[in-house]
């Protein structure tokens, strides 16, 4: 077949099949050649190659015989210098030693392993973190990290690079947030440096992207960052992945990317415990005791902060950096007075905290089931049931009205979350499994 012939087939499957398929799924093939009724194609990846095959490959010989060809069966094989540029290649200009590189985002040397506190709510997270970062074989690809803001994802990421860096310095690891590969492509789209992109993109060992939650509603992003991801899954590169929840709950995020992030390991970070705070705390503290020789700390002030700020690590740390300061600046002794003065705003912020969402996070944790669902509109008693304690947990430990604790319920009415409420008020009286688990989702809430 000449190379003419293949672009009227080409020219016939845009019509059939669309510009987004054409573009996404034909656009890559290349044309080999033509023998005893197999066309060849080579692909870039193993993923293409089995899609198109099976979505498109009908198509694709109709046409193909269409325009002249005995064509019985199609044959997809990688293209060679693909799979093999990463290690053989010499270093593409736009691959720099990560680090000091214009490529990723600059690492926070205080980000390590080290300096990360371990604990129960974090220690599945950490112990994968620690699997990935010892290198060698690609067990779980991608490791997907999930948990609320500021429980240590960026940190354990960064110690991952870190890690990785001191192992096999010869390792391309790029890391960089969702919205730096956002931007990175869309940079690339108006300036016709697709090549480039993809060519960065595909040369990495590591990749690490972080909060991609960002990228769901953003079509085109998503589309390449799917193909980047095979590409680099098909080659046995790792990823690392972060976002602030489960890959199923980011929202407007295409299904079969969806799938593609739970293929690997998907491990949470669990909001803080009192022990895990106070065990940061206490790390933080020979830092700060170094910088500021002068400044003393009062016994019990640690388990106050840790008791009294839940919110997330970030906010403690803020807590302490600013009571050293201040005592420093006025020369005292950091005692509790000083501390519920020096941090009124931040403990007063901290005094309430729960909110709907987190309730109806926490009891769709314990009761096991998707957030979706219990936020859903069914109605069987696995979701029902769970859905009430939701209701009557917030109105009890929030300020919300009936009204807005249902629009918060997949915009119920206000009448259904009364209702709600006061059937886990009888519940409570009757069953004892329902009394412990409402003491126990309090407790947990309140924490
Ligand atoms: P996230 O990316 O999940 O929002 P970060 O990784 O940026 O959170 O963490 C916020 C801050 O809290 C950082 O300064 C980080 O070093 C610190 N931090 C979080 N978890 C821990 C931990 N387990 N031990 C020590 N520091 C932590
Ligand atoms: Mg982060």
């Amino acid at each position: 077949m000449t190379n003419d012939v293949w672009a009227r087939v080409l020219d016939a499957l845009r019509s059939a099949l669309g510009a987004n398929n054409f573009s996404n799924w034909i656009e890559p093939l290349q044309f080999a050649e033509l023998a005893g009724g197999v066309a060849t194609f080579h692909v870039p990846t193993n993923f293409i190659g089995n899609y198109v095959s099976q979505n498109f490959g009908d198509q694709i010989i109709y046409h193909l015989n269409k325009h002249g060809n005995d064509v019985q069966r199609l044959k997809f094989s990688i293209t060679p210098t693909l799979r093999e540029a990463p290690k053989v290649a010499p270093r593409p200009a736009v691959r720099t030693p990560f680090g000091d590189d214009v490529t990723g985002a600059p690492l926070d040397v205080r980000f390590t392993f080290n300096n990360f506190v371990v604990g129960k709510p974090n220690e599945l997270a950490h112990a994968a973190a620690r699997r990935v970062a010892e290198g060698g074989p690609v067990t779980f690809n991608p490791l997907f990290l999930y948990g609320g803001v500021g429980l240590g994802k960026t940190h354990l990421m960064h110690a991952i690079a870190h890690e990785l860096k001191l192992r096999s310095p010869e390792l391309n690891v790029l890391y960089l947030s969702a919205e730096q590969f956002m931007y990175r492509f869309i940079t690339a789209l108006r300036e016709r440096k697709m090549m480039d992109f993809k060519q960065l993109f595909r040369s990495v060992d590591v990749l690490m992207v972080d909060d991609v939650q960002f990228i769901g509603g953003k079509d085109s992003t998503q589309e390449e960052f799917f193909h980047t991801f095979n590409a680099l899954v098909d080659c046995q590169k790792q990823i690392i992945i972060s976002a602030d929840r489960a890959p199923g709950e980011i929202k407007d995020l295409e299904e079969r990317i969806k799938s593609r992030l739970q293929c690997g390991l998907v491990v949470d970070l669990h909001p803080t415990d009192y022990e895990l705070r106070l065990g940061i705390l206490q790390s933080k503290v020979d830092v700060y005791a170094a910088q500021y020789p002068d400044v003393k700390i009062a016994s019990g002030v640690l388990e106050f902060l840790a008791h009294r700020i839940s919110t997330n690590v970030r906010v403690l740390e803020g807590a302490l950096t600013r009571l050293f300061a201040f005592a420093s600046l006025v020369g005292r002794e950091i005692t509790l007075e000083l501390t519920q003065d020096c941090l009124s705003d931040v403990l007063k912020a901290s005094d309430r905290k729960v909110t709907v969402e987190e309730i109806q996070r926490k009891v769709s944790e314990h009761y096991n089931i998707r957030l979706s669902d219990m936020i859903g509109p069914k109605r069987v008693r696995n979701y029902a049931r769970p859905r009430q304690i939701a209701m009557y947990l917030s109105k009890q430990m929030t300020k919300r009205s009936l009204p807005e604790i249902g629009r918060r319920f997949g915009g119920r009415d206000h009448t259904t979350v009364m209702h709600g409420v006061r059937r886990i008020e009888e519940l409570k009286a009757l069953d004892s499994q329902i009394a412990d688990d409402l003491e126990l989702l309090r407790r947990a809430l309140e924490e």
